[in-house]
């Protein structure tokens, strides 16, 4: 069975530079799985529906040709209809529609499954807002990560990025399905005062101290 380490957290918190530079100390995958909520938002605003219609986006779905391509680095990214979407250099409107995007129950079964069958055959680390509360409920290596809401915004912003992420993290925490909580046995990581590399070498400490745990 293969290992997989869940990282959720709100936007900001760190979790991308965390999983990537995790993953290289594992030797395994780095899965963004927002990414993969970018690619397929960036999808449906080329297509001219409304990202605030989830009937018109569940019916853009029926038929929809999706899989993964695996990148250079062995890191997924979603192809629809056997093209990238390059969502890239749309950022300030993806990060404005995405939230919206991803409540819809059709589009969070296509990328759990997708996200499923990937890491059925590699050891990954993977990040977003439901994965070790709803896409490996069953995984023992959970991490949700945390900062203030101020050092967030000044992550951000030092990113140049527009980006309203209170806004997202209120429609990811609030929606129906998998919104982003806190699974019951997950370790948190207040990543405020923290380096990457402190954050990293924490989640390795706390990896394995408890599978020495289960020995
Ligand atoms: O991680 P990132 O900020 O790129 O994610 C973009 C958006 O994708 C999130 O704000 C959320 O709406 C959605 N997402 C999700 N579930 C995940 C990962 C991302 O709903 N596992």
């Amino acid at each position: 069975m293969s290992m997989i380490v869940a990282i959720d957290g709100p936007a900001a918190s760190g979790k991308s530079s965390v999983a990537s530079k995790l993953s290289g100390k594992l030797s395994c995958v780095c899965v963004n799985s927002g990414a993969l909520y970018r690619a397929l938002t960036w999808h449906i605003l080329q297509s001219g529906i409304d990202p605030a219609n989830p009937a018109a986006i569940e019916s853009a779905m029926n038929g929809l040709q999706a899989d993964l391509a695996v990148g250079p680095k062995g890191q997924p990214a979603l192809r629809i209809d056997n093209q990238l979407p390059d969502f890239v250099s749309h950022e300030s409107e993806v990060n404005a529609a995405v939230s919206k995007v991803a409540t819809v129950p059709a589009v969070r079964s296509l990328i759990t499954s997708l996200l499923r069958g990937f890491a059925s055959e590699r050891d990954v680390v993977m990040e977003g807002r439901d994965i070790g509360t709803a896409v490996f409920p069953d995984t023992p290596h959970k991490f949700y990560l945390d900062a203030s809401p101020e050092i967030r915004r000044q992550r951000r912003a030092a990113q140049g990025l527009e980006d309203s992420i209170e806004n997202r993290d209120h429609l990811d925490s609030t929606r129906a399905i998998a919104p982003l909580s806190i699974a019951s046995d997950a370790r948190v990581i207040d990543t405020s005062a923290l380096t990457l590399d402190g954050v990293v070498d924490e989640i390795l400490r706390l990896l394995t101290t408890s599978s020495a745990d289960r020995k």
